[in-house]
């Protein structure tokens, strides 16, 4: 089997929110469709994916490099021993020709939105939704069938006072979320505090509400809120300093009472390994948060679980970052301990597909073949126009 097309297009995701360090004003996204000489039900197999969030969209390392070297492999080179499906593991290694070591950039974001695409391809020539093509291959068959989840919202919004950030957190609680998680360290801190407070007033206990700093604060700062929010009892204290500085990491860790939680801007599994070393997070105590998507896809991810297994890390303390799709299928089919939800924010492309259900801050996996893209409101023409 050999891959014969791929096409990429850039998208606006543009919102007038905001976290602690930037706005989405101008946030772009990357689709990607990646057509095979499979044919099923008279049509090729096709795959599809985007650049999860956060980070921009990557048209140019995909058209430029990895794509033509996809392209322009041999016949059967990135296909798995027996010939008929594709193997993502070579695909990784393919686009990684003459790509040196470090310095991962976003190349691995570009990387990882392919990678996406080629698990679905796998998972629709299996013929098998993707969840449980990563439990019988990684996960001695074992699954979760309900995942853990909850909603991360709570931006920051041009003249948005507590009564709508309590107003954005009922409406998740109707949905069927019990957890949330708000953005702080984008205004003082006696204001975020007020946040806080009203958002626990809603969600009923501390322990349902996480807060994400995204890496905004300095050290003497993340230790002041650290200590400021110790008397909630929250579920966890995300990115509070800048997500490379490990010592800092080390030095919020050894006192934390409330769990830490980082990862979302770790982009390899060298950068996790570093961190795990370093970083001083207790594997009992904490959450990482590492995306595949965002970190050179999920033939790296598995070797970053493995690694982190070396240093005490259950998967049941990961949670990938993203709020997509794929991510569910990660989290059930590995047995992860959940996955993050963006309802309503990063539209379509958080949505669930249709038939997924939502209840007791669970949320069940689609049966379709792959991925289930093409059963996602919004995304699914998107992605459907873009295969031709
Ligand atoms: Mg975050």
């Amino acid at each position: 089997m050999n891959i014969t097309a791929i096409h990429e297009r850039t998208l606006p995701l543009a919102s007038s929110m905001r976290n602690a360090v930037i706005d989405f004003s101008t946030m772009t996204v990357s689709v990607v469709a990646v057509v095979t000489d499979v044919i099923r039900d008279g049509r090729p197999v096709t795959g599809y994916g985007f650049n999860s969030n956060g980070r921009y969209a990557q048209g140019g390392i995909i058209r430029e490099r990895f794509a033509p070297r996809l392209l322009g492999a041999a016949p059967g080179a990135l296909a798995d021993a027996d010939g008929a499906n594709l193997d993502p593991f070579k695909c990784l290694a393919v686009m990684m020709t003459n790509e040196k070591p470090g310095g991962h950039g976003e190349r691995s974001v570009a990387a990882g939105t392919l990678d996406m695409a080629f698990w679905d391809i796998v998972a629709k020539i299996e013929d098998k939704p993707l969840w449980r093509l990563l439990a019988d291959r990684y996960n001695g068959g074992a699954a979760d069938p309900l995942v853990n989840t909850y909603a991360a919202g709570g931006y920051y919004h041009p003249g948005k006072g507590l009564e709508a950030l309590q107003d954005e957190l009922r409406g998740y609680l109707d949905l069927g979320f019990t957890s949330c998680k708000i953005k702080v360290g984008g205004a003082p801190m006696d204001e975020d505090l007020r946040r806080i407070e009203a958002a626990i007033d809603v969600l009923g206990d501390g322990s349902r509400l996480a807060v994400d700093a995204n890496g905004g604060f300095d050290l003497a700062t993340a230790i002041k809120f650290q200590q400021a929010i110790q008397p909630y009892g929250l579920k966890w204290y995300e990115e509070p300093v800048e997500p490379l500085d490990f010592e800092a990491h080390a030095e919020l860790a050894a006192s934390a009472v409330t769990p830490l939680a980082t990862g979302e801007n770790l982009f390899s599994c060298v950068d996790t390994r570093n961190f795990a070393r370093h970083a001083g997070f207790d594997p009992q105590r904490d959450f990482l948060q590492v995306d595949p998507v965002l970190s050179y896809g999920l033939a790296e991810y598995l070797g970053i679980i493995e690694m982190l297994r070396g240093y005490g890390w259950s998967t049941r303390r990961l949670i990938p970052h993203g709020g997509h799709l794929f991510g569910m299928h990660i989290a059930a089919g590995l047995q992860l301990y959940g996955m993050e939800s963006y309802p309503h924010v990063f539209d379509p492309y958080g949505k669930y597909a249709r038939g997924m259900t939502l209840g007791d801050g669970k949320v069940d996996l689609p049966s379709l073949p792959g991925i289930g893209y093409e059963d996602v409101p919004g995304v699914d023409e998107l992605m459907r126009a873009l295969a031709g």
